[in-house]
């Protein structure tokens, strides 16, 4: 399976993935149709699933247009996001089990920036390393904001995710990395992992190239909202609880 990363809208990513052998696709969030149509008639292949993360316009905008014009599709979301997600007519939870393109793919409910989030997680094959499709929980350098849901849920989902294996691809949905890492840098400005990602990703955005996918064990090394337990972050918001220090972050970030 390769994952084919497409920009869309102002800074969102639609994620394509493509089952060559069987000249099948399906689409993680397709904020919009037209990106994704131009893809598979380049790819020659036939849309079967879109894999939708939660229910905001960015990630669903292009639902309709899609199933108008592969009339056969199945749209997957969160349980809790009936009635929010256009064409939804499965409704998955924590531990639902699915299969694309040989492999197998793993539900985790992440509540947090909406009360429904799901993450698609696909576990390593022999021959491969893990992918995760995390919308707006898990950002490069960051997290989502809280819309729906409070900073112990977000802990908890963000908890879930720390726990997959460090190699595994982590595809979010947002190419926020620059303006996170700014951030993060001015409450762990001793982190020198941070400061050299920062130095990286700066090269990286000039030349206009992406900075995801990113990995769970980067992200373990220079993001903030997994580094609660870092003195120098609980200093920067006056809090060694793990809750408060991530919701006092995830204000400081709201206003940054
Ligand atoms: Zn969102
Ligand atoms: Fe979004």
């Amino acid at each position: 399976m390769e994952v084919i990363r497409l920009p869309a809208l102002s800074d969102n990513y639609i994620f394509l993935l493509h089952d060559a052998g069987n000249s099948r696709a399906a689409v993680v969030d397709p904020a919009q149709a037209g990106p994704v149509i131009k893809c598979l008639e380049a790819i020659k292949a036939e849309l079967v699933a879109i894999f939708n993360t939660h229910h905001h316009g960015d990630h669903v905008g292009g639902n309709l247009d899609l199933m108008a014009r592969f009339p056969d599709l199945t749209v997957y979301g969160g349980r809790e996001d009936k009635g929010r997600i256009p064409g939804q007519s499965v409704f998955l939870e924590q531990g639902s089990r699915l299969n694309f393109a040989l492999r197998t793919i793993e539900v985790i409910f992440v509540p947090g920036h909406t009360r429904a989030h799901i993450a698609y997680y696909f576990p390593p094959t022999d021959t491969g390393v893990g992918e995760l499709f995390c919308g707006d929980t898990l950002f490069s350098g960051g997290c989502g904001r809280l819309f729906e849901g409070t900073p112990a849920q977000m802990l908890d989902s963000l908890g879930k995710l720390k726990a997959l294996p460090d190699e595994t691809r982590v595809w979010c949905a947002h190419e926020y990395t620059l303006k996170n890492l700014h951030f993060a840098l001015t409450v762990e400005p001793d982190n020198l992992a941070l400061e050299q990602y920062y130095t990286r990703a700066k090269s990286d955005r000039s030349l206009d190239l992406p900075t995801i996918p990113s990995s769970i064990g980067l992200e373990k090394q220079i993001n903030p909202f997994l580094r609660s337990d870092q003195p120098t972050i609980q200093k920067s918001v006056n809090s060694t609880d793990a809750v408060q220090v991530l919701g006092r972050l995830r204000g400081k970030r709201d206003v940054f």
